[in-house]
């Protein structure tokens, strides 16, 4: 049980969960204070484009922001509605839906960004920060991003004078029970490869998808590297003091990565815990929870598939008239799904936080 008589509330970790915490928490009168480890907010992730998906949940994304007071006009975001599918053997095709896939959103400190704007509207609320200081031990609430690794992103952030464009490359060779993707936006480019840990570590996904690219013509000058981890493991359970947001508590969509607004949500919810309400905290733990096992179900299909089907299949969504749609039931408990989670679900690790 967290004392809140004082209102006093320690944060660990000044990511985007604990901002968003953080940031909610100034707003409803308490007094959160954030230990980040490093100097600054953001310097991890800057210049990196990543992407804010449109079909896990239900609300749209501008809309999704606006209501956590994220005025989203004011973000460096660009919505894709299309993009290029690659494989070492079919030809490019194009995947189109009328409605954005994702909207991609610059990450980092610069003004537009979004690690800058959450931490901008905590400084204009007054929420007090320790940079450069690991959290102590007494920390209501973990938001110290993922400790596991079970999963590997390796890429690059590059300018050029190339085109807006997005490409998605699927396959061994390019991203093992992954997918590498190249978004060029303004100006500013981003390579990556999302890639399952092997025995093997060393891998050559990332210099094959730059040379599959540069063979295209697409040529990726030289930039400034970053890497990542993340766990897909399954953490189930109920939301108990103290309190692991974000990638900390495994808040992640275990098929692409995606995080975001799940680091979001999860910080929502630990918020609202605190106020005392927390019929509305177990609500979105819920609804968090679902997502995850059924992103968890979907990544044991994705990695059964063999580039030939996983390409077919793309090949297959790219010819509906509403690929989004689509990936949505995906993430939906309809009845195919509860069926391939009682096939599949228990036969995988599933463990409390
Ligand atoms: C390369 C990469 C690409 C990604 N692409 C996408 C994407 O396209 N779309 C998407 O939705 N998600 C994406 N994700 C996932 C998404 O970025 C994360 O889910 C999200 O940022 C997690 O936020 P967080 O606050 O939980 O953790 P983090 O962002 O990891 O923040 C944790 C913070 O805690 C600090 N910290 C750690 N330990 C301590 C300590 N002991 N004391 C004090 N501070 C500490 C760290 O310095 C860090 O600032 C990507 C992740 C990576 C790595």
């Amino acid at each position: 049980m967290i004392n809140t008589s004082n209102k006093s509330i320690q944060i660990a970790g000044g990511g985007i969960a604990g901002l968003t915490v953080a940031l909610q928490l100034k707003k409803s009168n308490f007094n959160p204070i954030v230990y980040e480890k490093e100097t600054e907010v953001g310097g991890g992730r800057d210049g990196d484009y990543e992407g804010l998906e449109n079909w896990i949940f239900s609300k749209p994304v501008p809309d999704f922001f606006n209501d956590f007071g994220i005025n989203f006009n004011r973000l460096t975001t660009f919505p894709i509605n299309q993009f290029v599918v690659h494989s070492q053997n079919s030809k490019p095709f194009t995947i189109y839906n009328k409605h954005p896939f994702f909207y991609m959103v610059s990450r980092g400190k610069k003004s537009n960004d979004l690690d800058f704007q959450l931490f901008q509207q905590c400084k204009t609320h007054g929420v007090q920060f320790e940079f450069g200081k690991k959290a102590p031990d007494s920390c209501q609430i973990i938001a110290t991003g993922t400790t596991r690794a079970a999963a590997f992103i390796q890429g690059t952030n590059f300018e050029t004078m190339l085109p807006n464009q997005v490409h998605l490359l699927l396959g061994k060779r390019f991203a093992p029970k992954g997918y590498a993707y190249l978004i060029i936006l303004n100006g500013r480019g981003t390579l990556a490869t999302a890639f399952k840990k092997s025995n093997n570590l060393k891998s050559d996904s990332f210099k094959n998808s730059m040379n599959y690219f540069n063979s295209m013509g697409l040529k990726i000058p030289p930039g400034k590297p970053f890497g990542g981890r993340g766990s897909f493991s399954l953490p189930i359970g109920p939301m108990q003091p103290p309190y692991k947001i974000g990638e900390a508590g495994g808040f992640q969509d275990y098929l692409f990565g995606f995080g975001i607004r799940m680091s979001m949500m999860s910080g929502q919810a630990a918020g609202l815990s605190i106020m005392g309400k927390k019929r509305e905290s177990k609500k979105i733990i819920r609804a968090l929870n679902q997502k995850r096992r059924l992103s968890f179900l979907n990544r044991i299909i994705y990695e059964q598939l063999s580039d030939e089907r996983m390409v077919g299949f793309v090949k297959k969504l790219s010819e509906k008239t509403n690929p989004l749609s689509i990936l949505g039931d995906a993430y939906s408990w309809n009845f195919k799904n509860i069926l391939r989670w009682i096939n599949l679900g228990q036969q995988y690790e599933v463990r409390p936080t």
